[in-house]
């Protein structure tokens, strides 16, 4: 089961705060673009047929704290029975991040995203920020894994916000980030641009 929810790149700034999506049409909202909410495994796979997918994903400062767990859980000979390697997404904050570390978990294969500059606390403060606190936080984060990482920003795809907390649409309106994974659902990803 994945619980990501993928925001379709066309649909970046289309809509003002607290606006109600519209309801999915499954003629229009179609693969590969589009895919609307549904517990159904996508391209009508049967559940009995569905290899079990496990998702590893991990938040917050990368430093050499946690840097030994990291290389114990994917040593480079652990691999998918495909013989793909086994890799994770690491959510990565600025505060205590040794972005040396970062750059290796990029070369070893994983996906680097951003999990906010501050990381900041109260954990309501997420839920109200505004689309340039979101952008200050989110893409500025982004922009530290880039230039001091040197993650290349086309790898750079996805946030989750601190504590998971939902700033409404300002939150899918960031700039150039198309996979949130600060809501979790129990469905497959789906277009959000719909309900
Ligand atoms: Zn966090």
């Amino acid at each position: 089961m994945v619980s990501s929810l993928e925001v379709s790149a066309r649909h970046g700034n289309a809509r003002p705060s607290r606006q109600e999506a519209a309801r999915c049409n499954v003629d229009v909202c179609r693969l590969p673009a589009c895919l609307c909410a549904s517990d159904a495994a996508p391209g009508g796979v049967r559940r009995d047929q569905l290899p079990q997918i496990v998702t590893f994903t991990f938040d917050d400062a990368v430093n050499a704290e946690m840097f030994g767990y990291y290389e114990r859980m994917f040593p480079p000979n652990r691999t998918n029975p495909n013989g793909c390697p086994v890799s994770a997404t690491f959510f990565v904050s600025h505060q205590w991040t040794d972005y040396s570390l970062v750059k290796r978990l990029y070369l070893a294969g994983h996906e680097i995203a951003s999990h906010s500059v501050s990381h900041r606390m109260p954990q309501t403060w997420w839920r109200n920020a505004t689309y340039s606190d979101l952008r200050r936080e989110l893409n500025g984060q982004r922009h530290q894994l880039t230039r001091v990482a040197a993650v290349p920003p086309g790898e750079l795809r996805g946030l989750r916000v601190p504590f998971l907390e939902v700033a409404g649409n300002q939150q899918f309106k960031v700039v150039g980030l198309i996979n949130d994974t600060s809501l979790h659902l129990s469905i497959y990803i789906f277009d959000i641009f719909y309900k």
